[in-house]
């Protein structure tokens, strides 16, 4: 049985999940590639091998390319194009899958828990500071703002570009984060930018792993869609 609001589709791929409303579905998701078709390729692309009646033609699930069988021989599950079962991989694509599956394994969790972080922001052309416990929501789709005051929730499809914040190097020389500027279009399609930083009070850590499982995710719709993630800056 599929989830509410979710219906399961057979693909020539596999048995997929699919959201029944197109624009609902979580920005993270990629498009089942096209296949390149069987008689444009006579040998696999990897080791050359001819295809032949002992050598049969195998597709890469998450590439469409045409592989023989020991080349393309992986099995994985590739959540990002809503297979329900693992599906059958080349070597690079499989790499690429496992890699991302552990931002969904991991990364997902910590972004939806949230972290409460100081949201500075300009209204009116002044500065305004807000105490705010940012999350990611359950359907992935958008970065809330409890207890904000006014914070408009962003919708990542509307995110232009993201910039880590750092204060300094650690006794190791290596550069500390201590917060993260988000920039995004709104509802009303005005640029924004919202600078989020973690506390000084309290435990630092849940807002550094926040930031860390952003930047992971910025990356996956970097290669998506081309939201820049652009070099440490220090305010
Ligand atoms: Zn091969
Ligand atoms: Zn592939």
């Amino acid at each position: 049985m599929a989830a509410p609001g979710k219906m399961l589709v057979r693909s020539k791929s596999g048995l997929r999940t699919v959201s029944l409303e197109e624009d609902v579905s979580s920005p993270f998701l990629l498009d089942e590639p096209p296949w390149i078709p069987d008689n444009e390729c006579s040998s696999c692309i990897q080791c050359q091998k001819k295809f032949d009646w002992s050598c049969r033609r195998h597709h890469c699930r998450r590439c469409g390319r045409i592989f023989c069988s020991s080349c393309c021989d992986n099995s994985a599950p590739l959540p990002r194009m809503s297979f329900v079962d693992p599906v059958r991989q080349c070597a690079d694509c499989v790499l690429k899958t496992k890699r991302e599956n552990d931002f969904f394994e991991k990364y997902v969790k910590t972004l939806i828990n949230g972290a409460t972080f100081h949201v500075k922001r300009m209204v009116n052309n002044q500065e305004t500071l807000d105490v705010s416990v940012c999350k990611m929501s359950a359907d992935q789709r958008y970065i809330t703002f409890e207890g904000g005051n006014g914070l408009e929730p962003i919708n990542l499809t509307r995110l232009e570009g993201v910039q880590i914040i750092t204060s300094g190097a650690d006794a190791q020389g290596n550069t500390v984060a201590s917060g993260i500027s988000l920039k995004f279009s709104n509802r009303q399609g005005d640029l924004q930018k919202l600078q989020l930083s973690a506390p000084e009070t309290t435990n630092k850590r849940p807002c550094l792993l926040w930031i860390a499982a952003m930047q992971k995710a910025v990356k996956l719709l970097y290669e998506t869609r081309g939201v820049s993630a652009t070099t440490p800056v220090t305010p």
